[in-house]
């Protein structure tokens, strides 16, 4: 069983390098904020509740996120691995997350952090939000709440998983095919352990 995390701030590009690691190695990707405007499209109570948070810049409460991924790991229990995308994103839900596994002995194997500068980070996220149709991705003022949001509520799990010895810096700049393959190579790093 693997089990990843692609880590990374909000633009770090961790949905479209989840993509490719998710059909290289058949794992069932989950991203939590993918699951979570699939809920607002279908306009589920979820939905309209995640929206309040979500249209801020501002995290989901806990036990939210933490319930949706618990339905859908105890839904699947036949997959090879699984590829955990925007999740977890504060100390209460990979504390969460590791129970949940450890208590089915398919623990985390290791998280790869997508390292991208501040400036890179708005940047992207301006950008595609001329596409992306996303309200958090059109508001400079948005963004910027979503990377502080990500430096205070986020960052310290990078400490969380340096301790358990499974962090996997990877430099997030430069073509997406060149990302794909330090990404590879991590993943080979921690498959190797
Ligand atoms: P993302 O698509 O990962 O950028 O997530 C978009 C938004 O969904 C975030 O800004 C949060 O409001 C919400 N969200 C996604 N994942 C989580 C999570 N693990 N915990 C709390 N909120 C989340």
């Amino acid at each position: 069983m693997l089990n990843l995390v692609l880590f990374g701030p909000p633009g770090a590009g961790k949905g479209t390098q989840a993509e490719f690691v998710k059909n290289k190695e058949t794992l069932l990707h989950l991203s939590t904020g993918e699951i979570l405007r699939r809920e607002i499209s279908n306009g589920t109570e979820l939905g309209v509740e995640a929206k309040k948070w979500m249209d801020g810049g501002n995290l989901v409460p806990d036990e939210v996120v933490i319930g949706m991924i618990r339905n859908i790991i105890e839904r699947n229990p036949d997959v090879k691995g699984f590829i955990f995308d925007g999740f977890p994103r504060t100390v209460a839900q990979a504390e969460a997350l590791d129970i949940m596994l450890e208590s089915m002995n398919i623990p985390i194997s290791g998280v790869v952090s997508l390292e991208v500068g501040e400036q890179e980070l708005t940047d992207r996220l301006l950008e595609r939000g001329k596409v992306s149709g996303r309200v958090d991705d059109q508001d400079e003022s948005i963004i910027a709440n979503r990377i502080a949001v990500y430096t205070k509520n986020t960052m310290p799990l990078l400490d969380y998983y340096k301790n358990q010895e499974k962090h996997f810096g990877v430099n997030g700049t430069g073509s997406i095919e060149e990302i794909a393959d330090r990404v590879a190579e991590a993943i080979q790093r921690i498959k190797n352990r």
